[in-house]
């Protein structure tokens, strides 16, 4: 009777211990930190405007909210921007055939007399090339060719490679300024014409910084178009990077401001804000862009100010760069649409007019399709 106690007793104390350890086991499995990778999509669950508030070092506070499988599974991984262009180089096929393609057929003729010379310089003034920098590349080459008597094809392309990529610079530093001070996130601020691919470059821009791991907060600065701010948070939902948005018709600085401000406060390493760019007087747009730049720097200095051109739009292209470039400091250039023009000179032209580099150039309607801008390989794809 004692001993059936007694071995009673200790089958009682292995369940209960083993009830037990399997409860800690199971306790520590729930416990394990989510993957890495599922931080940012956490930051844009709580961006939702369903969600509560987030609870900034608030560690011991409530659970973070449950993430949704569907949020998970559309994340993108965009592609690195290291040899885009080198990827993207056939979609200048025009300006190759034109500008690339003309000069070299001129330059591999068995005399270059004063005709040819015309020739070469209408191909370069038809691609946009500009009236200045198109005589400097002419005098340049003639002197080459005859000083050091070229005469071969091989070598005339050489030099004409050369002569090109000393036109577009290819010192100049081209890398977005995109890092603050004291902790503070590097805002950069893009600014264009309506229609010039604008917002699709903030999208894409956004989708450069993720992919060298730099967190991102966008701000929705065009208030004046509802579409341009959807279509603005639809980039951002994509790489998982929040939108801060304002009223429709509201006040486009205290957009920017709170952008910069979530920047700080989530301790985010880039604030990319898109501007309106309503053509109208320049003495309205010097106004709005001088105070949204102003306000925002009550919070941050601004980093970088990208100003986004269409390169199909030749003259009018370069007039809108001018306009910009006495309103507000620009600091580097967003050249998209290349892939839709035989016009490759405007990158020289553009440069020369406002005296700040190209920085990114849209080769195509693919989200991953913008790529930095390189003097030696546009010049390499240009002569194929
Ligand atoms: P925004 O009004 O300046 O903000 O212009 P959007 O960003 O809405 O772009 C206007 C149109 O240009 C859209 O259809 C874009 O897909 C298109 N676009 C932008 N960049 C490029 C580019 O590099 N190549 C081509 N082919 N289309 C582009």
């Amino acid at each position: 009777m004692t001993l059936t106690v007694l071995l009673l007793t200790i089958l009682a104390s292995v369940v209960v211990l083993g009830a037990g350890a399997a409860l800690v086991i199971g306790r520590g499995r729930r416990e394990l930190p989510p993957p890495a990778d599922l931080d940012r999509v956490t930051e844009e669950v709580i961006e939702h405007p369903e969600h509560p508030e987030p609870h900034l070092g608030d560690e011991d506070g409530p659970a973070e909210p449950p993430i949704p499988e569907a949020a998970v599974d559309t994340i993108d991984r965009p592609e690195s921007p290291q040899g885009r262009l080198v990827r993207l180089r056939a979609r200048l096929a025009r300006s190759q055939g034109s500008l690339g393609k003309g000069l070299l057929a001129v330059l591999s003729r068995s005399t270059l007399d004063d005709a040819a010379w015309e020739e070469i310089e209408d191909t370069l003034l038809a691609a946009d090339v500009g009236v200045t920098a198109t005589d400097q590349l002419v005098a340049n080459l003639r002197t080459r060719m005859r000083v050091e008597g070229i005469d071969d094809p091989a070598r005339a392309k050489s030099a004409l490679r050369e002569e090109l990529i000393g036109l577009i610079g290819p010192s100049l530093d081209r890398s977005l300024v995109s890092t603050g001070t004291d902790g503070k996130p590097g805002v950069v601020l893009v600014v264009g014409v309506n229609g010039t691919g604008k917002t699709t470059s903030v999208g894409r821009l956004a989708r450069v910084l993720v992919a060298e791991n730099k967190t991102v907060v966008l701000g929705a600065a065009d208030t004046f178009r509802a579409a341009a701010a959807d279509q603005l948070q639809t980039w951002g939902e994509r790489v998982g990077v929040p939108t801060v948005r304002g009223p429709e018709g509201g006040d486009p600085a205290s957009v920017g401001f709170e952008a910069v401000q979530r920047g700080i406060a989530d301790g985010t390493d880039v604030v990319l804000v898109d501007t309106a760019g309503r053509l109208h007087t320049k003495a309205g747009l010097m106004d709005e862009l001088g105070k949204v730049k102003r306000v925002i720097e009550k919070q941050a200095p601004v980093t970088e100010v990208l100003l986004v051109i269409d390169a199909t739009t030749g003259q009018n292209g370069l007039t809108q760069a001018r306009v910009f470039g006495e309103v507000v400091d620009v600091t580097g250039i967003v050249l998209t649409k290349l892939d839709g023009t035989a016009k490759g000179g405007i990158v020289i032209a553009v440069q020369r007019e406002l005296g700040v580099p190209v920085k990114f150039v849209g080769l195509g309607e693919g989200a991953d399709d913008l790529a930095p801008f390189d003097a030696n390989e546009f010049v390499d794809a240009l002569l194929g």
